[in-house]
């Protein structure tokens, strides 16, 4: 499959040339024409597979498809300005969450979506453990379509108040059987009960153990199943 016969928008296509991404990878052919399908996908694929694209460029797309044309509201604080006060609700909801095991790897997958969307309006960010927590309260402050995060940061971020989930479109897991693995199953449960119902959840793993395949019947809605 090649990516100039894909229904992504131009913003995209252009990044892709940019990086001279001309053929998807087998897992990419398989999993975008179904995520960009709106369905449910569980996919077993490892890293180096091209999976951070198989899902992050059907997900951007959908997210600029329906981004809200809104301005950011601000306010003057100290002669600053600066957003409005996380009371009053942020005026770009998190729409896209994507989860992973590790700052690594979530670090990496920012990175990701900057070389695929840093060309379209849509933002994001990425919150981890390990590291003050202010700066990651600023950026969300000021409002991002995606979230990447690790599972016991996003926790305590929403604890705090700091994060709303109530607006989420799409659902990504990454590398969920090392999450389970690294003993996150408490955090992701309190996490996927903060999200809607209605949503579209995309799950990858390297591993498909029972357990992995439960959490999919629970969370996801007659996914399709892809493997490479
Ligand atoms: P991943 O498995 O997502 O960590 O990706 C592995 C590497 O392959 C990354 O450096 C990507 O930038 C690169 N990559 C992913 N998809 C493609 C593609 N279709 N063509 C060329 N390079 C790609």
């Amino acid at each position: 499959m090649k990516f100039t016969d894909v229904a992504l928008a131009e913003p995209f296509q252009r990044a892709l040339k940019k990086l001279k991404y001309e053929t998807a990878s087998p897992i990419q052919a398989e999993a975008i024409p179904v995520i960009m399908d709106g369905k449910d996908l569980i996919g077993c694929a490892q890293t180096g597979t091209g999976k951070t694209a198989a899902f992050a460029l059907p997900m951007l797309n959908r997210l600029l498809e329906t981004l809200p044309p809104r301005e950011q509201p601000t306010e003057r604080v100290r002669g600053k300005r600066v957003p409005h006060n996380k009371f009053h609700g942020p005026p770009r909801p998190i729409r896209g969450l994507i989860l992973a095991p590790t700052r690594e790897l979530a670090a990496q997958i920012g990175e990701s979506l900057k070389k695929y969307g840093g060309a379209t309006a849509l933002k994001h960010t990425v919150v981890f453990g390990g590291v003050s927590q202010n700066p990651q309260v600023r950026d969300l402050r000021w409002g991002v379509d995606t979230l990447v995060a690790t599972p016991g940061r996003l926790l305590d971020l929403m604890n705090q108040g700091h994060i709303n989930l109530s607006q989420l479109e799409i659902l990504c897991f990454d590398e969920a059987d090392q999450m389970l693995d690294m003993g996150f199953l408490p955090a992701l449960k309190k996490i996927v009960a903060a999200c809607p119902d209605q949503r579209q959840t995309v799950m990858f793993s390297a591993t498909m153990p029972p357990e992995i395949r439960e959490l999919a019947e629970k969370w996801l809605t007659n996914p399709v199943s892809v493997q490479v």
